[in-house]
């Protein structure tokens, strides 16, 4: 028992720390979405899942930095 602090938080998969869980969807505004797959078509998009319009989108996952 060498842990004294508090060890409730998981530590997320490398690759998704800055991936958020339920961005706004683009269709509807609606904040019910979730990750369906953490690398869509290109290495550099997410793909997230629209429960209210049933849409699937993706997002960049560097904010459409990178060159
Ligand atoms: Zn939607």
């Amino acid at each position: 028992m060498s842990r004294a602090r508090g060890s409730s938080r998981p530590e997320p998969p490398p690759g998704s720390a800055r991936l958020p869980q339920s961005p706004e969807c683009p269709f509807c505004d609606s904040r019910q979405t979730e990750l369906a797959n953490a690398f869509g078509a290109h290495a550099s998009v997410s793909s997230y899942w629209c429960r209210d319009c049933r849409s699937p989108f993706e997002m960049l996952k560097w904010g459409g930095g990178l060159t």
